[in-house]
């Protein structure tokens, strides 16, 4: 039985945020002191498991697997190995910063993953560091360097700030294209207050961006072909093969064709990355008569309640308390 919501949107696709913590604090995810949540609080591997079971026996296709900085977690390897061998998903994926990798791309490979994600903001080290507040570039290109070496499809993950990395957004699609990576820019999103800079201030319009790089390659638009893909819009430059994508939650609202759902480190099933609705399934989990069914119900139940757009100001912050790092992008 799939799960539709009340606008008749289909969810195939469930994103889970397995840690709030992280070992880089970017200055648009993350203030720069963050209280992070007691260990109890947050879902075990078990937990995690059995709502991945669940989900996919609601039909959902495909699983990412992100934070926070889901490797810095102990047991997400063990999470991704019990993953990977539900029958009827289709992918299993992971958002990463990259820091791990050389330590772990092999094993999130051997578990059935086949694409991740890795966030790359700048290939200028003083920048990077800048941008991550004490990151290590060199890691992160070792990490990209490994997952290579391991058979995994890569897609680089940027957001774009206007006085930040904006201008390097065609060293970063030519090192994308260099290395056979796809590379996708996001519009920065006003969750949680951040004390860096000003959103609004930092603004670039995912057209902006893409008029910049049309000076230097020529683009043309491609149809996404997965049924049950992300919300980044596609382009190609002729001759090669990565796929330069644009998520554009400001001037490209993509809500229509949502299809999926978050679940943050505390087991709250969040229907919309830009509003509130959420329903606590942590209590389900816990529940000494803890049945399979009765998560389902509740999953089923929660649908009804996805809203059917967010709306973001970048002129009133915060207007999503929760941060990025809780949300699980
Ligand atoms: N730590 C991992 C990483 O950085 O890839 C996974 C979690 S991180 C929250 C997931 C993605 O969200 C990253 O690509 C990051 O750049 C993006 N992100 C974080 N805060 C954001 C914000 N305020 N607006 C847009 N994207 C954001
Ligand atoms: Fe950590 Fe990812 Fe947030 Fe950066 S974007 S602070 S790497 S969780």
């Amino acid at each position: 039985m799939p799960l539709i919501d009340s606008f008749g949107r289909t969810v195939n696709y469930v994103r889970l945020s397995v840690t709030d913590r992280c070992d880089l604090r970017c200055i648009y995810c993350m203030a720069e002191n963050m209280t992070f949540l007691p260990r109890h609080e947050v879902l075990s591997i078990e937990e995690f498991t059995s709502l991945g079971q669940a989900f996919v026996g609601l039909g959902v296709t495909k699983l990412r697997i992100t934070g926070g900085e889901p490797l810095v977690r102990r047991g997400t390897i063990e999470l991704l190995q019990n993953l990977g061998q539900l029958r009827g998903l289709h992918e299993l994926c992971l958002t990463t910063n990259g820091t791990h990798l050389p330590q772990y791309a092999q094993a999130i490979r051997d578990a059935g993953v086949q694409r991740i994600n890795i966030s790359l903001d700048s290939l200028n080290p003083e920048r990077f560091r800048r941008l991550t507040r004490f990151g290590d570039l060199n890691q992160v290109l070792d990490g990209i360097t490994a997952a290579q070496n391991a058979g995994l499809k890569i897609k680089l993950n940027c957001v774009a700030l206007k006085h930040y990395n904006a201008d390097e957004v065609p060293a970063l699609v030519q090192f994308a294209l260099d290395e056979g990576l796809d590379i996708s820019f996001i519009e920065e999103m006003p969750l949680g207050k951040i004390n860096d800079h000003g959103r609004a201030a930092e603004y670039v319009s995912s057209d902006d961006l893409r008029n910049q790089l049309a000076r230097d390659y020529s683009l043309f638009p491609q149809e996404n072909s997965h049924s049950d893909a992300g919300p980044s819009r596609y382009w190609r430059v002729a001759g090669f093969n990565s796929r330069i994508g644009f998520i554009s939650p400001h001037s490209h609202n993509f809500c229509g064709s949502c299809n999926r759902v978050r679940v943050t480190a505390t087991g709250r099933l969040l229907l919309c990355l830009g509003n509130e609705h959420s329903v606590d399934l942590r209590t389900q989990l816990r529940a000494a008569n803890y049945s399979e069914a009765a998560l389902r119900e509740a999953i089923i139940n929660s649908m009804q309640h996805k809203p059917e757009k967010h709306f973001f100001d970048l002129h009133e912050e915060p207007q999503i308390v929760r941060f990025m790092n809780m949300t699980g992008g």
